[in-house]
């Protein structure tokens, strides 16, 4: 191994903060890993986990979805971490001509990328899930690859994984950096400073305000979101591992069983039920969702909610991920991301190569922050 003396500030204990330090530490760096909370309590923990390629344009961003996507397994199976993972693909239907031609369409492309996703009749949809109930199927389509990731599972495996590795992982908060000649020296916390050789920013909807403080502006914006987790309930699915309900019949609704047995739900295509409102911000929001869910999965009629979960999701300006070390400041690596649950692998990965191998790896240079320039 080389680079043992390499010491790394990361500056965000979610996923992708996770993935990276894990893969750091893993080549032999010195890895200090900082977050204001317990790892993986922020957006990593509200989020669906949907690990897959479906909705990815353009097309360099649906490959490196789908690359990351075939790396989950190794990923997981390297933190001896596999019953984070659910595979069987993701079902979604439209009840309607129109939408039911945007699905043909999408499947249409889809297929042209080699992704295996197909298109399925009612009597097809009622073969491969007995136990739901669509109403309405104009058509749907199915992705056979796609899955989901117990978050927490995950991020407690990279933890233990970087303790055994002599990581050090601080619970404090990022309040600047110290730095000359274009480079950070050491990061300021509430907990004192920290002298680093480079420092990767991972922090989430957070990461343009801590960037601001090394005066580096990084474009994001972020939309609400929120989860609804179910107490335990037996399988609710034999085949599917990821349903969204019709995009043309409100409220629209996405749900998925976690390996402890809940169920998570979420309104929306972006975690709201209501133009402009926000869910989970009273019991009547959560209840609709509920009540639409069970509309189509009768098993889940009633189901205790254990939990209800809130986050933002950071998303840069263009949609796209923001990778790499920047040139105002050229030991900060920046990576933040929407999607990033399905990325976390192959950006933990590429990220620690670019860092500890100081090179530049071609399928991220449409992701440099440079393109905002
Ligand atoms: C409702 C919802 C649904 C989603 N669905 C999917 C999906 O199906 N598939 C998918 O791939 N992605 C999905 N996403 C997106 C995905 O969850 C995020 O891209 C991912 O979780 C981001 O992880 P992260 O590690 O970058 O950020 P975070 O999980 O937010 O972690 C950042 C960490 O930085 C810490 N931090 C912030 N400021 C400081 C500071 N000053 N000092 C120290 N630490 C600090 C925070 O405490 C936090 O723990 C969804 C997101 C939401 C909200």
């Amino acid at each position: 191994m080389t680079n043992q003396t390499t010491n790394i500030v990361v500056i965000g204990a979610g996923i992708i903060g996770c993935s990276i330090a894990y893969h750091l530490a893993k080549q032999g760096a010195n890895v200090t890993l900082l977050d204001t909370q317990e790892p993986g309590q922020s957006t990593t923990a509200v989020s669906f986990a949907w690990i897959n390629g479906r909705d990815k344009n353009p097309r360099n961003y649906h490959d490196l979805n789908r690359q990351s996507l075939e790396q989950w397994s190794r990923f997981a199976r390297q933190l001896d971490a596999e019953s984070a993972l659910t595979w069987g693909g993701e079902l979604r239907w439209a009840a309607y001509e129109d939408a039911a031609e945007e699905i043909v369409q999408r499947v249409r492309t889809l297929q042209s990328w080699g992704y295996p996703i197909y298109l399925l009749n009612a009597d097809d949809v009622n073969q491969l899930e007995p136990r739901l109930t669509p109403g309405e199927v104009a058509v749907a389509s199915y992705t056979e690859i796609d899955g989901h990731v117990d978050t927490n599972i995950i991020v407690n495996a990279c933890i233990q994984n970087l303790e055994q590795h002599n990581a050090t992982v601080y619970k404090t908060q990022v309040t600047g950096f110290a730095h000359a000649n274009h480079k950070i020296q050491s990061v300021i916390t509430t907990a004192g400073e920290i002298a680093c050789d480079a420092v990767v920013l991972a922090a989430g909807p957070d990461t343009a305000d801590i960037a601001h403080m090394a005066n580096i502006h990084v474009p994001l914006y972020d939309t609400f979101g929120c989860s609804i987790i179910t107490e335990p309930v037996p399988p609710i699915f034999q085949h599917v591992s990821v349903m969204h309900s019709p995009r043309d019949t409100p409220p629209q609704t996405n749900f998925r069983q976690l390996p402890n047995g809940s169920v998570m739900m979420h309104g929306g295509a972006h975690g709201r039920v209501f133009d402009g409102g926000s869910l989970g911000q009273n019991d009547k929001e959560i209840q609709t969702v509920q009540e639409a869910v069970a509309q189509y999965m009768p098993a889940l009629e009633g189901v205790p909610i254990q939990e209800v979960r809130k986050g933002r999701r950071p998303i840069p300006k263009d949609g796209l991920p923001i990778l790499g070390f920047t040139k105002q400041m050229t030991n900060l690596y920046l990576s933040v991301m929407h999607s990033g649950v399905t990325l976390a692998p192959l950006v933990g990965e590429s990220a620690s190569i670019e860092i500890l191998e100081q090179t530049h790896i071609d399928y991220l240079e449409p992701y440099r922050l440079s393109r905002f320039e």
